[in-house]
């Protein structure tokens, strides 16, 4: 593998380097600027619609579905290039990128592709996940929300919890139970879900960063058309997967370096000493050889992916390489700045950014698969190791306790 542009690589990271200063400065957020949820909504579906009309929405999605038709490493690039500014990017637009569309795109029929995948490519369409229950997470076949065929219609209860989002989004994408007599795995149906049809109550989560990004979204008596049901009756696991494969492979897209500005910190503030020193070197080599891997294990999962390739639990490796780098690179640049990292203020909008991201890390250890459940499903299916004993899992849900 070359890690190096190719000449038809390198006009194509001039391109987007040109267009990206013409056009990110203006939807970059100044540092140390709160905004309301809405302004962050508002501002994540403006950037979407100017990355539209420039032709970089969708830039590894087939030109049938309204994308670029472009090449993994050619959405690498953009990525890459695009961390340079802060634009607002978040959960608000990488779910319906990095999940609805490819689940809609993958199990939907050509009406639902035409109505949804250009819409959310321009922004005008804001998603939320709905999966996760109280006692459905990790173990999300568990999840107890059921759906009865009414009519056309099929009419929902059921709570789902940390719902990213939900509180400033349009549609949904939900997973429910709809045959209980079924092995937990095999009773489920996806559907996307209009977020101001009656019977939908999201509630805020107040988190300890006084944020409140997600939250409990409660389904009561909700009517859905059966025209919004992806994939077929009972295929709704297979959906599923498809959008954790997304949402696994998504994981720290483009995000920046840490290692070297570090280096570039630690060189300025503390003297060439500093370097020199075997121990400081050590980490930083150390720090910088496994966020590389990282980066360049992202570039093949990516490319196996354009290639039509199915990374199956490989993706998984990119989320669990990206976490716990992504941690450790920020506690070590928490350490660097001693004192003055833990107590930062809007007065040093660097420092406070670097501390919300430090803190903000750990979360990414748990969400969108934790640590433990990627490690057991690499070494099962990647290793071949023995299987985790699942007793459930053949038996029919209604008959589990
Ligand atoms: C910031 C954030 C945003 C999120 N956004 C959304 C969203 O928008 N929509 C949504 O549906 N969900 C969302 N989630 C939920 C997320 O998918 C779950 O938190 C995750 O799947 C883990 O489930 P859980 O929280 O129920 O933990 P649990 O499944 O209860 O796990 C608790 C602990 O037990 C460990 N564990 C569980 N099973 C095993 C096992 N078999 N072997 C070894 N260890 C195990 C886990 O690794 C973890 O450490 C979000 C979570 C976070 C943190």
């Amino acid at each position: 593998m070359d890690f190096n542009d190719s000449p038809e690589e390198a006009a194509y990271r001039a391109r987007v380097r040109d267009w990206l200063a013409a056009h990110a400065p203006a939807h970059a957020l100044a540092e140390g600027v709160a905004l309301s949820d809405k302004e962050q909504v508002a501002r994540g579906r403006a950037w979407q619609r100017a990355l539209y009309d420039g032709g970089y929405a969708g830039i590894t999605l087939p030109r049938a579905l309204g994308g670029q038709g472009g090449t993994a490493i050619e959405g690498v690039i953009f990525a890459e290039e695009e961390a340079r500014y802060a634009v607002p990017r978040g959960a608000y637009t990488a779910i319906g990128l990095g999940m609805a569309i490819p689940v809609i795109g993958r199990h939907g029929n050509d009406e639902q592709r035409a109505r949804f995948v250009e819409a959310t490519l321009k922004g005008e369409i804001v998603w939320c996940q709905l999966f996760s229950e109280p006692s459905a997470g990790s173990d999300l076949a568990n999840l107890r929300t059921k759906a009865v065929r009414d009519g056309d219609d099929w009419v929902v209860n059921g709570q789902k919890l940390w719902s990213s989002w939900a509180h400033e989004a349009d549609w949904g994408i939900l997973v429910v139970r709809t045959d209980p007599r079924l092995p937990k795995h095999k009773g489920l149906t996806f559907f996307v879900i209009d977020m101001a049809s009656p019977g939908i109550d999201v509630r805020p989560i107040r988190q300890i960063s006084g944020a409140s990004d997600f939250n409990e979204t409660f389904l009561v008596d909700l009517r859905i058309p059966d025209a919004n049901r992806i994939g077929a009756e009972g295929e709704g696991w297979a959906c599923c997967m498809t959008v954790l494969m997304g949402e696994r492979l998504g994981s720290g897209s483009g995000s920046k370096g840490r290692i070297e500005p570090l280096i570039d910190y630690v060189a300025a503030t503390s003297g060439p000493d500093t370097l020199a020193n075997e121990a400081a070197q050590l980490a930083f080599a150390q720090a910088l050889a496994e966020e590389r891997g990282a980066k360049y294990l992202e570039a093949r999962l990516r490319t196996m992916v354009s290639r039509g390739e199915n990374p199956g639990a490989l993706a998984g490796m990119i989320k669990l390489a990206y976490a716990t780098r992504q941690q450790q690179a920020l506690g070590l640049a928490m350490e660097w700045r001693g004192y003055g990292a833990i107590a930062s203020s809007g007065n040093d909008p660097e420092t406070a950014a670097l501390h919300y991201d430090y803190i903000w890390s750990s979360v990414m250890r748990i969400a969108g698969g934790a640590d433990e459940v990627l490690r057991n499903q690499i070494a099962e299916r990647v290793l071949g190791m023995p299987g985790e004993v699942r007793a459930d899992k053949d038996i029919p849900f209604d008959q589990l306790v």
